[in-house]
């Protein structure tokens, strides 16, 4: 249920309704608009006419219904867009923000020349693997903790903020502690029990769509972030599973326009692993770009030769500075901030 407020309603007016709201045995969400603070009260279904007793309340204007399934990450109980800003790195309401980095981290050198390249090619968040979900068990699975410490070493060295996917909830404190963002990954978009950690640990989440999942299910993954308490969430469509297989995945770039018509949220696009193929991934941002997206994220490894993940589908750093070069171009007809 969305609470409506007056106008100019004072802050501890709406602390009152907050309380009120819990009481009633709901979370409650303040959202501060522009003109108005409304508050999304949250919480079983089958308790929601409770509720109708704030329509007693003097600051109440109103009670709206939310028809979506998904009510926090729905359109309708925010129609700005939510800027996520993670450091200096922007994404959201006209913001186009650039990830990029290695599939995983490997070594100390391999992490911290990409950070410093990839900053002064124009990224302005680092990417890069710690805990590494393969579909093999004998494949490497990341340098754990370790990565965590190089990341931090790339970030001091170059300046950039860095994401990295928590794969487990038991680490979500470990990884959190080290990282800007969490990633979490593909394979987890339905983890509940990550969701739920992760969401109650604050820091911005770069949530990625599944293979097999709806639009509707991918919303209802970030609901569940947002009903901890996590405002900045960064939905990531990463391709889907269908019946091609000239590529690793196939984008479902119209997610884009379907989830800004849904959602708040920031939608950003991965075509490393959407194509798997290192040379669709330049026309994939551009379509990225036109499309209205607010980022993209890619691989990018110094000698993807020798990577040890997802090298065919990396971007080597010359290759990247190009492609931020032609993004730039694209963003000034697109009235983008990159
Ligand atoms: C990744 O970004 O490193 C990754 C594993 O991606 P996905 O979860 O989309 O497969
Ligand atoms: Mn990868």
């Amino acid at each position: 249920m969305i609470i409506v407020l007056k106008k100019g309603c004072k802050k501890k007016t709406v602390e009152a309704v907050i309380k009120k709201v819990k009481e009633l045995g709901f979370k409650a969400h303040a959202i501060v608009g522009v003109e108005r603070t409304v508050i999304g009260a949250v919480g079983d279904d089958r308790d929601k006419h409770l509720l109708s007793a704030l329509e007693a309340v003097p600051c109440v204007e109103k009670l709206v219904p939310i028809l979506q399934p998904y009510k926090l990450a729905s359109k309708e109980i925010r129609r700005e867009p939510t800027v996520v800003k993670v450091d200096g790195a922007c994404f959201g309401g006209g913001h186009f923000g650039v990830i990029a980095g290695p599939c995983s981290v490997e070594t100390e050198k391999q992490i911290v020349e990409t950070a410093i390249r990839v900053k002064k090619a124009g990224a302005r968040m680092l990417r890069g693997g710690a805990f590494k979900p393969r579909t093999s068990p004998y494949a490497f699975q990341g340098l754990e903790e370790e990565g965590l410490k190089l990341l931090a070493a790339a970030r001091k060295e170059s300046g950039l903020p860095f994401v990295t996917e928590v794969i487990n909830p038991e680490d979500v404190e470990l990884v959190g502690d080290y990282a800007d963002a969490l990633q979490i990954g593909a394979r987890n978009v339905q983890n509940f029990a990550l969701l739920r950690r992760a969401g109650k640990f604050g820091k911005p989440i770069v949530l990625k769509r599944g293979m097999s999942t709806t639009i509707q299910e991918f919303l209802m993954s970030a609901e569940y972030v947002l009903s901890e308490g996590c405002k900045n969430v960064i939905l990531c469509e990463r391709g889907i599973r269908t019946f091609e297989n000239a590529t690793r995945n196939t984008l479902d770039i119209s997610a884009v326009p379907v989830i800004h018509e849904r959602s708040h949220l920031p939608i950003i696009i991965d075509p490393s692993h959407a194509t798997g193929v290192r040379n669709y991934v330049p026309p994939l941002c551009f379509a990225a770009m036109a499309c209205g997206a607010d980022g993209i994220m890619v691989e990018v490894h110094p000698d993807p030769q020798k990577a040890l993940c997802d090298g065919p589908q990396s971007l080597r750093i010359e290759d990247f500075a190009a492609l931020v070069v032609q993004l730039r171009k694209l963003s000034k007809f697109n009235g983008k901030k990159m």
